[in-house]
């Protein structure tokens, strides 16, 4: 049986592009991208997916082993499955991406770019996961896109729900990502060019992305820190209940303003080093950028992946509110 993750780091093609076992058959559609479906029949399908930023590694070595488990027979496999190795030459090279960022390209923003690696992957993708999803004997349909921050956080684990027109969330998917340890969900505001904006909206899968910790290189995570995710996803795709909520209920943010980047004279007005979901109070200053000047708004607002060296004209930050749970379910 192949090392998926080795396969998909060397670059090689499997010599054998299908297989099964006593449980489940399997398909590599591409590099990092293997489609794994029960013999005996699903009710969900489900696209798993991590290194769509190549440097993100420990997410991608959980998926790794969860799939070698899969087809060592280890366990059981009751849902159709789409495994994505996302960026596989960002990952071979330990970095984010190597010409575009892949997670801004979806929803045919790649074809707003010259062409490059990311911007053939987003288009490769698309196809299989639409594919995927067309193909598919249930209305049930999950994407769970796995990243770790750059940052230190308030909130270990968080998930970013993509942008849906009515509002509206799966309560089941709630109650999931709650199981599974998440502490924290935001909720965007705005279509964007993500990978979980494309599933929700195109292939009409309860989606989200989730950032699951501090991102170090290949073989130092700490796995544990990673435990209930793993249970989480385990618990997902071979049926097995999961244990009863201990933890506090999620805290739900939305974005209420970004700190957008105008110039080479933006700057932060905090250190760079500060921990996502930082709280700030009505009248703060947050940046400036020559003449304007960013302050908080509301009463209080937190901040999230704050970035002073992205390009002029990105966006160097977002601002949160916090809402009540109950606002996802509209
Ligand atoms: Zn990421």
């Amino acid at each position: 049986m192949f090392d998926f993750l080795q396969m998909t780091l060397s670059g090689r093609v499997p010599q054998e592009h299908s297989g099964s076992n006593f449980n489940l058959r399997w398909r590599w559609l591409a590099q990092g991208v293997l489609q794994l479906e029960p013999l005996h029949g699903y009710r969900k399908s489900v696209v798993l997916s991590a290194g769509i930023h190549g440097n993100e590694t420990a997410p991608i070595e959980l998926l790794a082993a969860l799939v070698s488990d899969l087809l060592h027979g280890k366990r059981r496999l009751k849902v159709r499955l789409l495994v994505i190795f996302g960026n596989p030459s960002a990952m071979i090279n330990g970095e984010r991406y190597n010409q575009i960022d892949l997670n801004r390209l979806f929803c045919r923003h790649y074809e707003h770019f010259p062409k490059c690696p990311e911007t053939e992957r987003a288009a490769q993708l698309e196809a299989l996961v639409t594919e995927f999803f067309n193909q598919s004997k249930t209305d049930h349909r999950l994407h769970f896109d796995l990243h770790t921050a750059i940052r230190e956080s308030h909130h270990q684990r968080f998930g970013l729900l993509p942008h849906k027109d009515k509002g509206i969330y799966s309560r089941t998917m709630l109650d999931w990502l709650h199981h599974a340890g998440i502490e924290a969900l935001v909720i965007n505001q705005a279509p964007s060019g993500t990978f979980t904006y494309f599933t929700s909206q195109y292939c009409q899968a309860d989606s989200c992305t989730l950032e699951l910790g501090k991102a170090r290189p290949f073989g130092q995570n700490d796995l544990n820190q990673f435990a209930l995710i793993s249970q989480g996803l385990l618990s997902l795709i071979s049926g097995i209940n999961l244990l009863p909520d201990a933890a506090e209920p999620m805290k739900v943010y939305r974005v209420t303003q970004e700190l957008k980047k105008i110039s080479d004279q933006f700057c932060l007005n905090f250190p760079e080093s500060i921990k996502n979901f930082t709280r700030f109070s009505a009248g703060d200053i947050l940046a400036r950028d020559g003449e304007i000047s960013y302050q908080v708004q509301q009463p209080d607002e937190w901040i999230l992946f704050p970035n002073a060296s992205v390009r002029p004209g990105l966006r160097a930050g977002l601002m949160l509110v916090q809402v009540p749970t109950a606002s996802l379910y509209g």
